[in-house]
């Protein structure tokens, strides 16, 4: 059973330094820069080292599938 969501994740421009919440990534996150946030468990990817992209690929790959495209 695929568990509920609170929110959908998005790109948000953060409003205070964070780091890259992928594991192993240290690559901080300024603030007025742009981040994937997942709003379930509150973790933010970075732009510049790539995560970013790289969870939005992913969450977008679900979106397809689920949508039949
Ligand atoms: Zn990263």
């Amino acid at each position: 059973m695929r568990r509920r969501f609170k929110g959908d994740p998005k790109w948000i421009i953060v409003r205070y330094p964070a780091k890259c919440g992928k594991s192993g990534c240290e690559v901080p996150i300024t603030a007025g820069e742009r981040a994937f946030y997942y709003p379930e468990d509150r973790s933010l990817y970075g732009a510049r080292c790539g995560h970013g992209e790289e969870a939005s690929r992913d969450f977008a790959a679900h979106r397809i599938d689920e949508d039949g495209y």
